[in-house]
């Protein structure tokens, strides 16, 4: 079978690249070792930035994959919480199954070959690339698109990347607990310790509770953190909890190789993901697209490694934005409250993950200069209190 583009992976990466190739006039095959609709261990949190992204597209998701409209966030660090109403912006709590399911098919509609229950075990890179399927089965394409998620098969044997070092990831764990809770908002908390996340996100039907600490500091198992984390809320106080699960996530921001000649890597596989928040939803549509878009030029006899110059253009910057922030925000967690309270940063941030408006590299540039004002008076404060 001969195509003009292998896809590897039918999550939001690999559908949305599937789909745009297809509507572009391409033969495109969508590979999935799953059959769909497949689960995913997420958060669910789909941003307007990537219901923007997928209307520009025309890929609109539709209510049900959509799930429940958030309007409150409360975020948390310890010893203290603010409450935020979402003003600008929208932010929904869905499940993957559904919502990759959505994408998934929207590709076949456009004309994408979609295989489920079909590992790619192989890759030979010759004069033109072939996949080999577990069960003897044989892909010609003239470009792959590396869309398999963090563990990427396709990274590894066409030797873009090897594993994510522990230092450049983070392991999250969830429950996802099904019945009615009395919650009226989504909630973040910062900074349990070192470098970590934990999060409660109400669903239509239940909620998703999960915790993340980076890769090089978690120091005992990370259902431990998760049942601590659990334990500490009332509201699931009696409530029978699911077996928990565990992934990776990969820390965008760092600059990594995603392409060669004939080789593109998209969403978790090329590492593309905020390392403030943890979305990774809407870097891999938009990576899916820019995959799609350079495999479009380079069969026109443009090459598909300006699709580095491209991402390292469109994409990297703001990661890169976003891990400093990040740094920033976890430097001294006091400090990092000491400037919610004395300014709209909180607020910003929120605004920043739901929606459009503002880039990461400027909410940075303003977060940095404002800190670095803001720092002496806060010494200032902790040196009165101390001497009181
Ligand atoms: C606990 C947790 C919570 C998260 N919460 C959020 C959140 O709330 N919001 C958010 O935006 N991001 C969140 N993320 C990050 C987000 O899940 C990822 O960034 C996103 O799924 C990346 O999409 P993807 O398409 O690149 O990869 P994936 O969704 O991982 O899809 C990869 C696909 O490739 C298939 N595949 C793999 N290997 C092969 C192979 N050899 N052959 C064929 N198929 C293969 C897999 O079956 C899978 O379907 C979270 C991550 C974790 C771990």
């Amino acid at each position: 079978m001969n195509y003009d583009l292998a896809v590897v992976g039918a999550g939001v990466a690999g559908s949305v690249a599937a789909y745009h190739a297809a509507k572009k006039g391409l033969k495109v095959v969508l590979l999935e070792k799953e059959r769909l609709p497949r689960h995913k261990l997420c958060g669910g949190v789909i941003t307007e930035k990537t219901v923007n992204l997928l209307k520009n597209l025309g890929m609109t998701p539709d209510r049900q994959s959509l799930g429940l409209e958030i309007e409150n966030v409360k975020v948390k660090v310890p010893g203290a919480e603010k409450n935020i109403k979402i003003s600008s912006g929208k932010i929904y709590t869905t499940y993957r199954n559904i919502f990759d399911n959505f994408l998934a098919m929207k590709a076949q509609e456009a004309g994408a070959e979609l295989f489920q229950d079909t590992f790619v075990r192989s890759i030979d890179i010759g004069t033109s690339s072939v996949l080999h399927i577990r069960g003897g089965d044989e892909i010609r394409a003239k470009y792959i698109i590396g869309s398999d998620g963090f563990y990427s098969l396709v990274a590894r044997e066409t030797k873009l990347r090897e594993s994510f070092p522990k230092n450049q990831l983070a392991i999250a764990a969830e429950y996802e607990i099904k019945g009615n809770f009395d919650i009226d908002a989504m909630e973040i908390h910062f900074g349990r310790s070192s470098f970590s996340y934990s999060w409660i996100f109400p669903k239509e039907d239940g909620v998703t509770i999960g915790v993340a600490e980076l890769g090089s500091k978690l120091k005992s198992s990370i259902k431990d953190y998760l049942d601590n984390f659990v334990k500490a809320q009332n509201f699931l106080c009696g409530t029978k909890l699911p077996v928990s699960e565990s992934f990776a996530i990969p820390m965008g921001g760092i600059k990594r190789v995603v392409a060669n000649d004939r080789v593109a890597l998209a969403g978790d596989a090329a590492g593309f993901v905020d390392s403030l928040s943890g979305e990774g939803i809407y870097y891999a549509a938009l990576s899916g697209y820019l995959a799609a878009e350079a495999v479009k030029s380079a069969l026109q006899g443009g090459s598909l490694k300006d699709y580095q110059r491209t991402t390292d253009r469109e994409i990297l910057p703001d990661l890169r934005a976003l891990l400093r922030i990040a740094k920033l925000f976890y430097f001294n967690m006091g400090f990092s409250y000491y400037l919610f309270e004395e300014s709209d940063i909180l607020q910003n941030i929120i605004t920043l993950l739901a929606g459009d408006i503002v880039r990461p590299r400027d909410f940075y540039r303003d977060a940095f200069i404002f800190s670095v004002r803001k720092f002496p008076s806060y010494i200032l404060k902790n040196v009165i209190h101390l001497s009181k």
